[in-house]
């Protein structure tokens, strides 16, 4: 499955704001956003002016970066997003907030997204009892996202859940630290996104 195997700060300087890509670091000081507040490259801190066209696209990539989606990936969401009833951009970020790494980054059994990612395809998270290792899973209302028993007693696994216990989980989830369990009570609202982009830019862009 293909990914983005590039210079992972270099992403949330681009957007200009923290995507939250590098775990514990992106908490510290050393966060490349703090030290360097710029765009990267060599006119990274040149002309500031952005086209419409800019804008859509800022917006589309900050979307899809802070998720860790793929052109196409990305671009079959909207189509599905699309189809739905309501608003396609709200359709969109509740479809990319119901991955499966996307959840269990929420739930505070990763340290990042790109980190749950890994440990979705190792095989370490069960949904309703059932072992899925397919991050791009879409969860459900009702569902239950659980760490692996085996998983759960490894060092690794206390030291993740240890760092990230005191990071706030969103409400549609009802998670349980001590079992390493969490239920997704329903799925997301537009409030319940923390992320910060215009999604009605995006819908402009895929509508040209
Ligand atoms: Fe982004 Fe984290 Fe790197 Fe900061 S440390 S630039 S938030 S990935």
């Amino acid at each position: 499955m293909a990914r983005y195997t590039g210079a992972v700060c270099r992403q949330c300087r681009r957007e200009g704001q923290k995507l939250f890509l590098k775990g514990e670091r992106c908490y510290t000081d050393k966060c490349a956003v703090t030290r360097r507040a710029y765009a990267p490259g060599q006119h990274g801190q040149g002309r500031k002016k952005t086209s419409e066209y800019g804008l859509q696209l800022r917006a589309k990539q900050k979307a899809r970066r802070f998720y860790g989606v793929l052109e196409g990936q990305f671009a079959r969401y909207f189509d599905i997003a699309e189809r739905k009833p309501g608003m396609t951009g709200e359709n969109l970020l509740r479809i990319l907030e119901s991955r499966l790494d996307n959840v269990v980054y929420r739930c505070g059994f990763a340290s990042s997204r790109p980190e749950a990612r890994q440990l979705v395809r190792h095989g370490h998270y069960t949904v309703n009892g059932r072992r899925v290792n397919i991050p791009s899973y879409l969860v459900k209302a009702g569902d239950v996202v659980c760490v692996k028993q085996k998983t759960a007693s490894s060092d690794k696994m206390k030291g993740v859940t240890e760092a990230n216990g005191s990071r706030p989980v969103p409400r549609w989830l009802d998670v349980n630290r001590d079992k390493l369990e969490a239920r997704v009570i329903e799925l997301p609202n537009r409030e319940d996104i923390d992320l910060d982009v215009e999604e009605s830019l995006i819908v402009e862009l895929y509508s040209k």
